[in-house]
């Protein structure tokens, strides 16, 4: 049986039934784009681009398209037979089938939307954004290796690939690898079963820029470790450029033996940290029209939703996209009866009711500190922006700074921004009185836990 024909015969079917109907923009959104993938004769799957698009597939389609390719199946190879459908994203199917053939090359596409111009820049991210130019502008030279580090979703492999795109613009026959460091190791694998070590040497010594991403899983394999190590040297030695991403700064890399870390420490290490609120904004605004054209869709988003969205901020940046995401999917679905050209903060949190983890908590947004540092002292929005400075005002003020700092992350000029243009040095210097004074002024301690709570309801 060959589910890619059955497939495109079934997604013929699917066209025509839905064809006038209002469901029509998820077939030709959707599911005209799902890769067909099967395993053996009878466990086939539809592979859908992420988890979003998988669940709503999964959770209003999945009875037709099965029938569909039912009928197909025993229109073709008459009745009797039997399958499983899953519909899943690429990667639970990647871990379910060991695939046999296509181990080497699939490493080496770039995401050609992974660029400088798309990348953008924070405290969090200053030094590993400029750190990662500089070897674009001077490849192996001073930062050699590169060695990025941070958390999950935070832009790792955004700013990596960010670097080979933009070595092969300024030089589009620069050889050049990209690989995971989960890749790195199946193709050795595969490599050592097949006696074929000498040409995985000279693929991956032979190249001007070798990238390596998530290396905290090298551990895994000692001959991983040992061929990483030969290729290092040559390419180092040939003043060929390395850059390196991991989870964790290289001490912490487990079972990493110090002749790897010696030369992790040759280079440059840049951390990249959780963004800060405007950071997040920023991202999100950014993302917001690739994520409509993706989506084939073009509805004015209200700025809030953004905020919104950002507030939930122990995210990392590939939750805050998928949160975009989703809104903007149930914004389509409801668009058909209802005509939708905004959307507005009520449909997101109608989305994302139970889209982040602790959906429980509410969503802390700079607005809502404000607001209940005022309240609590009875005071006023203006004047708590405003001009004067006498303690009564003061101390809230410098309170509610605290606060954003801690609760938002909110940067500190954009703090002085939010509370009447104020200066950035300013703000700084109230967040760090504040902080001494809850460890040495029993009132202040005790105003300041109030207020937490109050928060926190
Ligand atoms: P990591 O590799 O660190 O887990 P990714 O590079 O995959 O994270 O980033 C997750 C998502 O967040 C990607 O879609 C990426 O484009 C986006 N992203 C992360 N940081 C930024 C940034 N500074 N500007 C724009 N997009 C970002
Ligand atoms: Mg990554």
């Amino acid at each position: 049986m060959n589910f890619t024909l059955i497939w495109e015969e079934a997604l013929q079917n699917l066209e025509k039934r839905f064809k006038n109907t209002d469901s029509f923009f998820v077939f030709d959104t959707y599911i005209r784009f799902l890769k067909p993938q099967q395993e053996g004769d009878s466990s086939f799957y539809l592979l859908a681009s992420d988890d979003i698009q998988k669940e709503m597939i999964n959770e209003r389609f999945f009875d037709v398209i099965k029938e569909s390719v039912d009928e197909i199946i025993s229109d073709r190879y008459g009745s009797g037979y039997d399958i499983d459908l899953y519909i899943q994203t690429s990667k639970e199917v990647e871990k379910h089938i060991k695939k046999e053939d296509d181990y080497s090359e699939q490493n080496m596409i770039l995401n050609p939307y992974y660029t400088f111009e798309n990348f953008i820049v924070g405290d969090s991210n200053r030094f590993a954004h400029a750190a990662s130019m500089a070897v674009v502008d001077n490849p192996g030279t001073t930062y050699n290796p590169l060695f990025i580090y941070g958390g999950v979703g935070l832009g790792k492999t955004h700013l990596i690939q960010a670097i080979g795109n933009s070595i092969l613009k300024k030089n589009p026959s620069a050889k050049i690898i990209y690989t995971t460091t989960e890749s790195f190791i199946n193709e050795l694998i595969e490599t050592i079963r097949r006696k074929t070590q000498e040409q995985f040497k000279r693929k991956y010594r032979s190249v001007d820029l070798f990238m390596m991403d998530d290396i905290q899983f090298i551990a895994r394999s000692d001959s991983a470790k040992e061929e990483l190590f030969h290729t290092f040297n040559t390419l180092h030695q040939a003043g060929k450029q390395i850059v390196i991403s991991s989870d964790k700064p290289p001490a912490e890399i487990p079972n990493l033996e110090e002749r790897l870390l010696s030369r992790f420490r040759w280079g440059i290490l840049a951390k990249i940290d959780k963004p800060d609120y405007e950071t997040r904004v920023a991202i999100l605004r950014e993302k917001l029209p690739y994520i409509k054209q993706i989506t084939h869709t073009d509805f004015d988003v209200d700025d809030e939703v953004l905020h919104y969205i950002a507030s939930k901020n122990d995210a990392n940046i590939r939750d805050l996209e998928g949160a975009l995401k989703k809104v903007i999917l149930q914004a389509l679905l409801y668009s058909t009866d209802k005509n939708i050209k905004t959307i507005d903060i009520s449909i997101t949190e109608e989305a994302l009711s139970d889209f982040f983890n602790d959906s429980s908590k509410k969503a802390i947004t700079p607005r809502y500190i404000i607001n209940t540092v005022c309240s609590y002292f009875d005071i006023s929005e203006d004047e708590i922006t405003g001009k004067k400075k006498n303690k009564e005002i003061a101390l809230p003020r410098q309170i509610c700074m605290y606060f954003l700092r801690k609760e938002c992350n909110v940067g500190f000029k954009a703090i002085g921004d939010m509370l009447g243009g104020r200066d950035h040095s300013t703000v700084m210097h109230a967040c760090d009185k504040i902080k001494d004074q809850i460890s040495t002024d029993i009132d202040i301690k005790n105003i300041i836990n109030d207020i937490e709570q109050r928060i926190r309801e």
